[in-house]
């Protein structure tokens, strides 16, 4: 083991104390993709704000590089240490939440995990909205600091939208706090915004305070089979323009992966006769104080039945109906990670150009290889598809992994041609640093390059990730 690193976690041990370092990798320091593999053989757990401020000041003299972990539930490898030189720094000590009656608002310490919040507010009868299916193991740190997205952002926006305060340490030492329950702040720089997103390549988060909403009442959940995206879009349009922000989740699923979820042996009740070529799984909050909007509805989805632009609708009767129904879209990722994809890509489309580009990516990807099927699925009411390649048959996959990268080169380049994203939610990480230098704005890139800099000059926070 280096020997500059045994010294820095022996100052940590005296000076902190001997439970806050460990001469041993993080066992759930891990790619839930299984792409990449933790090399770091020290963690570090510090329990307040202050000692991380002690750890970092120290890491930032010793020239020690450091990688946060959250839950490590990341998808693009952020939590991941590539080698031995790097330690673990993991909030999970950190985890402290309470929440105040009076102005709704959470207070919570990076390590929290999310289920954990989630389940304080409701206790309280309101709601914390972020929903992600990893929720039952990621932190809020973690959330923050990838800007993490999910199944409302149509409605409640990301994980930044939620966020009114932060508290974060710098390389130096120096601890930034703008934890204030203001929803209007403009004293200088807009810190808490420019560390959201940053992927531990700024500053540690330690705390955050975070909003909290009503608990809908008895919101409706609608399945709808439709034959192409085209008309999953003139819906969005249609429920869109009536129900405005009423509007919590509009999912589209290809029959793939309703496939998938039968090949691996999820068990789900599908309510149509036959499976769709598409699925909509569309969530509304139709209840306004004494107001129901049920009838309002009805109209809309019997015209566009009656225009044909779907085939059948089913409505949730009751709260078992709703869990089923969203049990279907929701256990398709793992289906995913049980048949195991050849590439995954986190991207977002402007919401109309997205039946145009999806026809693009299947016609194209025929022409790389006809043993390829595609599972794309995901918020198309805010352009986040999950469009996931795997091979047609198990027997394929060496032959196909040999043309991995020319597939996400491809699916890239597409992406861009439509003003897209190719990080809609995941983040750059590690495995992205070489796309983001490609399909990003180079004057945006000399900026983010500029910053980091400046904020972190010997780049002792999350080598690696986000710059190369
Ligand atoms: C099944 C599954 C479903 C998912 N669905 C979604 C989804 O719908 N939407 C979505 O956005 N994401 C999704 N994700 C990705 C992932 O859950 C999110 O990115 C999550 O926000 C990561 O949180 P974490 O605590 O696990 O962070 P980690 O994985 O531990 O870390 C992620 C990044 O944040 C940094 N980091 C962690 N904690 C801190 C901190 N306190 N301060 C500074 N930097 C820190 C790490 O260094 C790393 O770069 C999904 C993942 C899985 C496995």
């Amino acid at each position: 083991m280096d020997k500059k690193l045994v010294n820095f976690a022996a100052f940590l041990q005296k000076k902190i104390g001997p439970n806050v370092a460990s001469f041993k990798s993080l066992d759930r320091a891990i790619d839930p993709r299984d792409r990449l593999v933790n090399k770091s053989e020290i963690c570090i757990k510090p329990s307040s704000t202050k000692e991380v401020s002690i750890i970092l000041s120290e890491a930032n003299k010793k020239n020690v590089k450091l990688i946060p972990v959250g839950g490590s539930t990341g998808l693009v490898g952020g939590q991941i240490a590539d080698n031995n030189s790097q330690v673990s720094l993991s909030l999970e000590k950190m985890n402290g939440v309470s929440f105040s009656r009076e102005d709704g608002l959470v207070n919570a310490q990076a390590g929290a995990i999310l289920s954990d919040i989630k389940r304080i507010v409701l206790d309280a009868g309101r709601i914390f909205p972020l929903s992600i299916a990893s929720e039952g193991s990621c932190q809020i740190g973690g959330n923050l600091a990838t800007n993490a997205g999910g199944l409302n952002v149509i409605r409640y926006g990301n994980v930044r939208d939620l966020c009114i305060g932060i508290e974060a340490v710098l390389p130096s030492g120096l601890i930034v706090s703008s934890m204030k329950a203001l929803k209007k702040n403009n004293m200088g720089f807009d810190i808490k915004n420019l560390l959201i997103g940053s992927e531990g390549t700024l500053a540690v988060i330690t705390a955050a305070i975070l909003k909290t909403f009503p608990l809908p009442i008895d919101p409706l959940v609608t399945l709808i089979s439709v034959r192409d995206p085209i008309q999953a879009v003139e819906i969005f349009k249609r429920i869109s323009q009536n129900f405005g922000d009423r509007l919590i989740a509009f999912e589209l699923m290809k029959n793939t992966g309703i496939q998938f979820l039968k090949k691996t042996g999820y068990e789900v009740k599908y309510p149509f006769s036959k499976i769709a070529p598409w699925t909509v799984l569309m969530e509304l909050d139709i209840n306004i104080g004494k107001i129901n909007l049920r009838e309002e509805i009805d109209e809309i989805l019997a015209e566009v039945l009656e225009e044909k632009l779907a085939a059948e609708i089913v409505m949730s009767q009751n709260l078992e109906q709703k869990k089923e129904m969203w049990k279907i879209r929701e256990l398709i990722p793992l289906a995913n990670r049980d048949i195991g994809s050849l590439c995954s890509n986190d991207i977002s489309i402007p919401i109309g150009k997205i039946p145009e580009f999806i026809k693009e990516a299947d016609k194209g990807l025929l022409s790389i290889s006809d043993k390829i099927v595609v599972n794309c699925f995901g918020h198309i009411g805010d352009g986040n598809l999950h469009y996931n390649i795997f091979p047609l048959e198990g027997k394929f996959r060496t032959t196909l992994e040999r043309e991995r990268l020319k597939i996400f080169r491809f699916i890239n380049d597409l992406v861009s041609n439509f003003s897209g994203s190719i990080s809609a939610e995941h983040g750059i990480g590690r495995l992205k640093v070489d796309e983001l230098a490609k399909y990003e704005d180079q004057g945006k890139l000399g900026a983010m390059l500029a910053i980091k800099t400046a904020i972190d000059p010997r780049d002792i926070l999350n080598p690696g990730v986000i710059f190369n």
